[in-house]
């Protein structure tokens, strides 16, 4: 933008009490970067251990010689470290508050001595049904505490789990079966979201019927609505009637630090999903260690991550951050805007919420309503605020903080994928100072460098392609059945590099600012143009929502610049607001952003997960919506027809 960044300097009393000062930070981050074995071999002395790892760290990303080998001789159980080394000081402690879809129904509390108690009953069950060591199993339930103990379960059998996002419809579910070759399934009888009932049972039954899926022995169903399902036996099996009989006891199983942990399905934003594969000991000692450093953990915080565990953001700290570092997590069944849009800020004040994290795509949408909504709620209980997912656009990031924050609470932006299992770059909230809309700095043991296209490093201020130097103990392994593909997507495009497939800029102050994904980025006369940026722009505006941008092939400039502008509520287009919106971006970034044709969407794309899918919107801003490839992780195929039919002709 032309205009320099605003900095929101480090909160002297967040700092004053902080984990890690801007003195810690820097000396650190040196160890980190100058003996990366040293450091993670010490880091990882957070874990129980059955064996303490040695040999701490095995890298190599040389194609002829490659490897990625983390804590190589340490053996561990994830679920023991989740629980059991927890109950002699935390076994009365909360591991887990419950909110259900209605804000009617109580909220349960789950100790960590329940929580353990349940984990092994069904990690017992598991193995009286024949689940061994290694096993797939797919998990396909609603956000409700059985989710965590299904994961967990897994763990300490040494089942590899799968967590299938649900949202997802019968054919996705198929997909993943058939991909990992589960042997069982859990699921639900119904979900429910915003008051409305998800057939859960009825989406794996008819799952069940497509190819690929015979391996399937067994599934699990909890009663969740208590809403009648159909029963195919053997196959079908309620998860009660299998696991209340259960010992309250289970032996973990000793897993290798390099045995998998979990596979997931990376959510689809730039192409079919990738089964990104996390191994035991690495990710969970990145996962624990992220968790606290970057939420500034305290022993009486109450942390909430609106996430679903479908996503990797689910996993890390939902599941097994939080637990492993012995904290309470809130689990909310529910959605932003059910009953009310001030949903979020009920529960916070409800539960004493003090650290909360989500995505722009929620705070986007809870801006549209304006501020009362959140006005009338208290949220003095706040004392750290989150992001992940997306770039945050610098509004909404201002939003966050003066509206839900009272300018009280710090914005920790991360930046990290599936494929990296934690986060990667991300604030500090005591030690960094805040830029609106930029990650800012490294994680410990974490080296970013920008190159162009040729793989020319490029150093001080700059943008080009994100690449990460180094692994770190957290790094996915492999792409489950397709190591071919994993080499090729991260390894081969910029080679001795890990590739990440975003755009990114780093300022005069080294600070780091994702542009978007590499494939978004329009070249508009040979000037590259983040999306993230132009989007920003227009989000600035105040009746703009949200907006996506897009290039189109260009007669002249070789890529034109296509608009796709949502409005706030109660906002009607015009062509006056048309003119507006485009002079507003001319003014913001400049003559060389000015977009080219601007379609107002009532909706844009998404994935799941709540990500805009641009190749999707760039194929019918070129005109060719018979080519928008996998439309499978799409939440609304309807939104996609309408902006077809509304095109506006280049
Ligand atoms: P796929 O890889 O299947 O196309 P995906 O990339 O959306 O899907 P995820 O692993 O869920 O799957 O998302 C990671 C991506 O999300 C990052 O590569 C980046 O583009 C974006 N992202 C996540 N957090 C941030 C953030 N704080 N700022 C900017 N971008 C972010
Ligand atoms: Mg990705």
């Amino acid at each position: 933008m032309n205009h320099p960044a605003a900095v929101y300097p480090i909160d002297p009393d967040f700092a004053a009490k902080a984990r890690v000062t801007r003195e810690d930070y820097e000396r650190q981050y040196a160890e980190s970067v100058d003996d990366p074995a040293a450091f993670w071999g010490k880091v990882a002395q957070r874990l129980d251990w059955f064996t303490a790892p040695t040999r701490i760290k095995d890298v190599s990303y040389d194609l002829e010689d490659f490897r990625i080998r983390w804590y190589e001789d340490g053996e561990l159980n994830a679920s023991v470290n989740c629980l059991d080394r927890h109950l002699d000081k935390r076994g009365d402690k909360t591991a887990l508050i419950f909110e259900h879809d209605d804000p009617a129904q109580p909220a349960e509390r789950i100790t960590y001595r329940e929580l353990h108690a349940r984990v092994c009953k069904l990690a017992n069950a598991l193995r009286s049904l024949g689940v061994r060591k290694g096993d797939r199993v797919t998990i396909y339930l609603p956000m409700i505490p059985e989710a965590v103990v299904a994961m967990l379960a897994c763990a300490r059998v040494g089942a590899i789990h799968s967590v299938v996002f649900g949202g997802f419809a019968p054919q996705s579910i198929a997909d993943r079966v058939a991909d990992c070759q589960s042997r069982l399934i859990i699921t639900a009888d119904e979900g429910l979201r915003g008051g409305k009932k998800v057939p859960l049972k009825a989406n794996v039954d008819a799952a069940l019927k497509l190819g690929g899926t015979n391996t399937v022995e067994t599934v699990l169903v909890v009663r969740h609505t208590g809403s009648a399902v159909d029963m195919q036996m053997p196959r079908d099996r309620w998860y009660d009637a299998v696991v209340d009989a259960q010992p309250t006891e289970c032996a973990p199983e000793r897993m290798n630090a390099e045995d998998p942990l979990f596979i997931l399905y990376t959510s689809g934003s730039t192409g079919k999903p990738k089964g990104v594969l996390h191994t035991t000991g690495g990710y969970l000692v990145y996962a624990s260690f992220t968790h606290e450093v970057v939420f500034d953990l305290r022993e009486d915080d109450v942390y909430w991550c609106t996430a679903d565990v479908g996503w990797v953001t689910g996993h890390s700290y939902i599941v097994y951050g939080p637990l492993a570092n012995g904290a309470t997590a809130l689990v909310f069944e529910g959605v932003p805007n059910y009953p009310t849009v001030s949903r979020f800020w009920e529960v916070i004040d409800k539960h004493q919420v003090t650290l909360f994290y989500t995505a722009p795509t929620a705070i986007r949408a809870l801006m549209r309503d304006g501020d009362e909504p959140v006005r009338k709620t208290s949220r003095a209980s706040l004392r750290l605020l989150g992001t992940v997912g997306e770039p945050i656009n610098p509004e909404a990031w201002r939003w966050y903080y003066e509206v839900v924050g009272e300018s009280r609470s710090p914005i920790v932006d991360t930046w990290w994928q599936t494929e990296t299992g934690g986060i990667l770059i991300t604030p500090l909230a005591g030690a960094i100072d805040l830029k609106p809309g930029s990650a800012t700095k490294p994680f410990f043991g974490v080296q970013p460098a920008l190159v162009d296209a040729n793989g020319t490093r490029l150093e001080g201020e700059a943008e080009g392609n994100l690449v990460l130097l180094d692994s770190w103990p957290g790094q996915m392994r492999t792409v489950y059945g397709d190591h071919g593909r994993f080499i090729d997507t991260y390894f081969r495009t910029y080679p001795g590099t890990y590739f990440t497939g975003d755009g990114c800029r780093r300022d005069a102050d080294g600070y780091y600012w994702i542009t978007g994904r590499v494939d978004d980025v329009i070249n508009v006369s040979g000037h590259r143009i983040g999306t993230a940026e132009v989007e920003s722009a227009l989000v600035s505006h105040p009746k703009v929502a949200e907006a996506a941008v897009v290039g189109f092939p260009h007669d002249i400039k070789g890529q034109g610049i296509y608009a796709y502008v949502t409005l706030i509520a109660g906002e009607a287009p015009t062509d006056e607001l048309h003119k507006e919106l485009v002079a507003h971006v001319r003014k913001e970034i400049g003559p060389i952003a000015t977009p080219d044709h601007l379609q107002w969407a009532p909706g844009l794309p998404k994935t799941r997960s709540g990500k805009i899918m641009r190749r999707i919107l760039r194929k019918i801003a070129e005109n060719a919506p018979d080519q928008l490839g996998d439309t499978s992780t799409l939440a609304d195929p309807g939104v996609v027809e309408s902006l077809v039919r509304e095109r506006r002709v280049p």
